[in-house]
């Protein structure tokens, strides 16, 4: 049937990377540095780490695979794991922040490119492989454009000598889009190979539902709905691939066009005679790992399957069948915002390549379309040509201090393939002077040595840390946990829901400090004799719950192997517990301190002086009336800039802290990092 036909179980043998197989394997021998090119779904991620494996790149070295997304590591790692029958964890394994799915017999490793820097880190010449790939540079993560400047710089002609390697490291650049002559310029001229790829043409149109006004509009989440509706009434079989930028939108999306197809009348209502049912999927980075299996299995027959996605189905996974496209025009990003001087996640216009990105899904067996919910004119005057590379929109302080770990003392002069502004290295170094990880010269503390073992933010280890010398890690470990971990509480949708959900999670609020609530439901669900009943009671993902405990044990043991190895600073404490709770949380937080200003408006004290509020989450939202001075973990920007996540605080504690906001000439740190 047609359904079965497009999915043959050995479609991996006919993928087009096949014929160029022998050509790679002769490429990765004869130079160090290579840049592999091709179309998306061409076989570049689950096939050339096989290839080099059979052709003995596998021997006494590891082959390892670094990728942006944690969702896709995992989800190819297990791909090839079943390819080459073996057990996850075994010849093929994966590694993420706080997940190591490998063991000593891992030949094949595909892990985050963050996983990569903190594995130079401690083995700076990676005498562990003998391959590393680089897949889907063209995304520009911030961590795999630092590992392009590390591998460059370490590995290439010149340096590879110094390394005391006994064989040289070969790496392989994969993209696919970005323009490899400046890859291939900027590794010395390094050699590039390209696979051609077979595609269909896909046709595109242009909606009305988005103008070029409308890029703070969410009007988008609708229109899909109703786009994906009518490709499935009206267009012959086929499955839908919708993109959105987030998962609570999906979620959203999914249940809106689930509604309107369980009234469809199947003889009537659709067209195509071949199409009988709609089968709805979502797929977001946090999905449990079981989710995401149905995702590529294609539909039974007569059933037509619509994948509602995120930006992760344009270029990391691909899902076979795929014939029509429907793009929101959006994607989440993290963005650096002046105005409070953090990182946010921001939704954005899409760039126009990678529009022609996410078209092209359409067109990989067959020729297909797609259909945009935005106007030409949204085309033309909101989407930029490409996406500002990360590392020139987002903070740099934990990468700069790895770097400086490394013996990377000039940042300003590190072999960036973009360099970022150099205001935004003044930052970093800035901040990294305020937590006490670099000293005037900018030379690394032994604090900072510390810090950079820690995969958390630079603020939140520097109040571990405190803890620690305080002694009371214990209250720490399960905060750091739970703020690594994506959202515990669960926002049921419907009202009746929602208000019960809510009354729950009021209840959970022991004191005015939500740092403390979050301490509170990590040790109440850890000691309760059934903590997933205790988690669904509480309106609670246990999931993520889980997650937090396994993160508090790694976290604790870092801390452990840390206190074993190092001299560590003791300190004692008088007051309560209570108030050493909060005192720890000052010490990394000092850079997020707000006092109230007028009425219900809290003003930032960074020297930015910005607006803001508290969050109806918080434990304060109703009770803020006695508090003047508050620390927060992060804010959300809508018309207003909400705090979440908020402590009240006393004056005196961060009454000596608060002057190095404002104490060090940036320039004093960026003359020494030119030296
Ligand atoms: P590229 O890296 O060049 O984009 P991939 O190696 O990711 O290509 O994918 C090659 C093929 O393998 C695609 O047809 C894709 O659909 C298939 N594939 C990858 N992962 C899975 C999976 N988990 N389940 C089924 N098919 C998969
Ligand atoms: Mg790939």
């Amino acid at each position: 049937s047609k359904v079965s036909g497009r999915h043959s179980k050995h479609e991996s043998a006919y993928l087009p990377i096949h014929q160029h197989k022998a050509q790679l394997i002769e490429a990765v021998k004869e130079s160090d540095f290579l840049v592999v090119t091709g179309e998306t779904g061409s076989g570049k991620t689950t096939q050339l780490p096989q290839f080099l494996y059979h052709a003995g790149f596998g021997q006494n070295g590891k082959i390892g695979i670094t990728v942006p997304r944690r969702l896709a590591a995992i989800t190819v790692a297990q791909r090839v794991a079943d390819e080459m029958r073996c057990v996850l964890g075994k010849q093929v394994g994966y590694q993420v922040r706080f997940d190591d799915y490998t063991s000593q017999d891992t030949v094949v490793k595909y892990m985050t490119d963050g996983c990569l820097l903190r594995e130079i880190l401690a083995d700076p010449h990676l005498s562990h492989y003998n391959v590393i790939i680089l897949d889907e540079v063209h995304e520009r993560s911030l961590n795999s454009d630092i590992l392009l400047g590390l591998l460059k710089k370490n590995f290439s002609d010149r340096g590879q000598s110094s390394t005391g390697r006994s064989v040289p490291l070969k790496v392989v650049i994969m993209s696919a889009t970005m323009e490899t002559d400046k890859l291939s310029a900027f590794l010395g001229d390094c050699r590039v190979l390209t696979i051609p790829g077979r595609t269909f043409p896909v046709t595109c149109t242009f909606g009305s539902a988005v103008g070029p006004k409308d890029t703070q509009s969410t009007a988008y989440v609708k229109e899909v709905v109703k786009l994906a509706f009518d490709v499935h009434t009206s267009e012959t079989a086929g499955d839908i691939l919708v993109f959105l930028t987030g998962q609570i939108e999906i979620e959203q999306a999914c249940d809106q066009l689930f509604k309107k197809a369980e009234s469809i009348d199947y003889r009537y209502d659709v067209q195509d005679q071949t199409v009988e049912g709609l089968l709805i999927l979502p797929l977001y980075g946090s999905m449990a790992s079981d989710q995401q299996k149905a995702i590529f299995q294609p539909p039974p027959d007569g059933i037509r399957k619509c994948v509602m996605a995120t930006n992760i189905a344009a270029t990391s996974l691909t899902i076979n069948g795929i014939k029509y496209i429907i793009d929101s025009g959006f994607v989440k990003q993290l963005r650096h915002n002046s105005n409070v001087g953090m990182d946010i996640l921001e939704v954005v216009p899409i760039s126009k390549s990678e529009a022609h990105q996410r078209a092209g899904r359409a067109g990989r067996t067959s020729a297909g379309k797609c259909f945009r919910v935005y106007s030409k004119g949204f085309w033309e005057q909101s989407m930029p040509e490409y996406m500002l590379p990360e590392i020139q929109r987002t903070s740099l302080t934990a990468v700069v201090l790895t770097l400086k770990c490394l013996g990377v003392h000039d940042v300003i002069r590190f072999p960036y393939l973009d360099p970022p502004e150099e205001r935004f290295i003044l930052d970093a170094l800035k901040q990294l002077y305020q937590f006490d990880a670099i000293d005037r010269r900018g030379r690394v503390t032994q604090l900072g040595e510390l810090m950079v073992e820690f995969p958390l933010q630079p603020g939140l280890t520097r109040a571990l840390l405190k803890a620690a010398e305080l002694g009371c890690q214990d209250m720490l470990l399960p905060v750091a946990a739970m703020l690594s971990v994506e959202n515990i509480f669960i926002r049921p949708g419907g009202t009746d829901k929602q208000k019960e959900a809510d009354e729950k999670h009021r209840a959970l609020n022991s004191s005015l400090n939500d740092f403390a609530t979050l301490l509170g439901v990590f040790q109440s669900c850890k000691s309760s004799e059934r903590p997933s009943a205790w988690c669904k009671d509480n309106w609670i993902h246990w999931r993520a719950l889980k997650s937090a405990f396994s993160v508090e044990t790694q976290l604790r043991d870092i801390l452990h192997r840390l206190q074993q190895k190092n001299h560590f600073p003791v300190e004692t404490f008088v007051g309560s517990r209570t108030d050493m709770f909060r005192q720890c949380l000052c010490s990394g937080y000092f850079t997020n301190v707000a006092r109230r200003s007028v009425g219900k408006t809290f003003c930032t004290m960074d020297g930015r002086g910005s607006m803001v509020h508290i969050h109806p989450s918080s434990a304060l939202f109703e009770k803020e009336a006695k508090v003047n001075w508050v620390i927060f973990h992060d804010v959300l920007v809508t018309s207003r800039v909400y705090m979440r996540t908020v402590c009240p605080i006393r004056y005196e504690w961060v009454k000596d802290l608060l002057p190095k906001l404002h104490e060090v000439d940036v320039y004093d740190l960026s003359n020494v990092a030119r030296e």
